[in-house]
């Protein structure tokens, strides 16, 4: 039966390949039974009975209750043993480490947060990394052979199949390799891409968009970040750099942008974008500078446009009907199922007049059918945690196999 394309690869991959395949099919279907993991991988009976023999012996699966099987006989319903192994996400900013532990069913079991300069000299921000980590394995108490990768997400370019940075402007780092000297210095297999995709890779694993095989993550906060999933999977471009969506141009003049360009999403919807949008409208319709009034904070401006105050409501307004346009496109690109909408400030999304104008805008630019259907959601939030959240899942998804992975798999199995 494992008669499929991967015939090059040599045994050790393929018993990979069926494990990750295996052990998704008991996330996703437990309680379940060897011959229905058979049926449902496509694998023959034997190899399934050879595969979790190992993985029980490994605890990452254990054997729970019994059942009536079709044919008389009890058999064993296996299910993941969420303490069998460990991940750790990590999320960088110029300022600081967030480090969160999860098992694998996704859940924190240990959160740590340092104020630690990353900014900048790479090779001194690579030996706080490793010195954090060291400290995090250390207070989790957790054995060393139990963690099965640590997964790293970063606002910026990010060639994930290579494990570099290509351009993270925040950190100031730029082509330098994150996965392979981490991993050196502490035996863990490293993973890293985008904090977007991390975001994305979460929900597809675990959060809302475990239904749907086609759907977007729009995250709004310093900047706006774009995670797509297509076909059950990530979609990451040629290096990784698809989804810059904050650096999409939505006027042919207009803001400078950090990235050198004008015109920019990111320079009217971001946080500082929306502030900005503020000072403009304030600028243009105070004439006396003196009454010109102290400048708000975002949670002020959210605040003031739902009362009715009309330059936090133009500045709202302006960015939810940008942002509206932006996501009519990619609904007429993409055609997903459903949009889930990320910030660090939910005040953002929630009841706000910029949501009521992306809403809007949508409607008047999409084509034909394809808003039928289309569903929104707002990601829960716990600030970095979340983040870090992400991160972690990057490795769970590589432990687990992609459900598109997983798919072509079974189709290249049946052909
Ligand atoms: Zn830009």
């Amino acid at each position: 039966m494992q008669n499929h394309q991967h015939v090059s690869a040599d045994r050790f991959l393929i018993r990979g390949i069926n494990q990750s395949v295996l052990l998704n099919l008991i996330r996703t279907e437990a309680p379940i039974s060897r011959p229905q993991l058979a049926t449902l991988s496509g694998l023959s009976l034997v190899t399934v009975i050879k595969i979790t023999a190992t993985l029980l012996e490994r605890n990452l699966i254990v054997e729970k209750e019994y059942a009536e099987s079709t044919g008389g006989r009890r058999a064993g319903l296996l299910e993941i043993n969420p303490q069998g192994g460990f991940v750790v996400g990590l999320i960088p900013q110029p300022e600081s480490l967030t480090a969160v532990i999860l098992d694998l069913s996704s859940e924190p079991v240990y959160t740590r947060q340092w104020d630690i300069p990353l900014q900048g000299d790479y090779p001194r921000a690579l030996e706080l990394l490793v010195q954090c980590c060291e400290e995090l394995f250390q207070e989790s108490q957790i054995a060393r052979d139990k963690f099965i990768g640590v997964g790293f997400g970063m606002s910026g370019m990010i060639d994930g199949d290579r494990g570099l940075c290509i351009d993270a402007a925040l950190l100031g780092w730029k082509n330098v390799e994150i996965s392979r000297p981490l991993e050196e210095r502490i035996g863990i297999p490293v993973f890293v891409d985008n904090d977007v995709n991390c975001l994305a890779v979460y929900e597809n694993l675990f959060g809302e968009g475990q239904p749907y095989d086609h759907f977007l993550v729009i995250a709004i906060g310093r900047g706006v970040g774009l995670g797509i999933v297509t076909n059950g999977d990530l979609y990451r471009g040629a290096f990784g750099g698809a989804g810059e969506l904050g650096h999409t141009a939505v006027t042919t003049e207009g803001r400078l942008c950090d990235c050198g360009n004008r015109g920019c999403l990111e320079t009217y919807v971001s946080f500082s974008g929306i502030l900005e949008n503020y000072r403009e409208y304030v600028q243009i319709t105070t004439y006396n500078l003196a009454n010109t009034p102290s400048e708000p904070s975002l949670l002020e401006i959210v605040t003031q446009a739902r009362r009715g105050e009309e330059a936090a409501r133009a500045a709202m307004q302006r960015a939810g009907t940008l942002l509206g346009v932006s996501l009519a496109n990619l609904v007429n690109i993409f055609n997903p199922q459903c949009i889930i909408l990320s910030s660090p400030d939910l005040n953002l999304l929630t009841d706000s007049v910029l949501m009521e104008a992306m809403q809007q805008e949508i409607k008047q630019h999409l084509f034909s059918q394809m808003g039928k259907d289309l569903r929104f959601f707002i990601a829960e939030q716990l600030g970095y945690e979340s983040w870090a959240r992400g991160a972690g899942s990057l490795v769970l998804r590589h432990f687990f196999g992609s459900p598109a992975r997983i798919r072509s798999e079974r189709s290249s199995i049946q052909a």
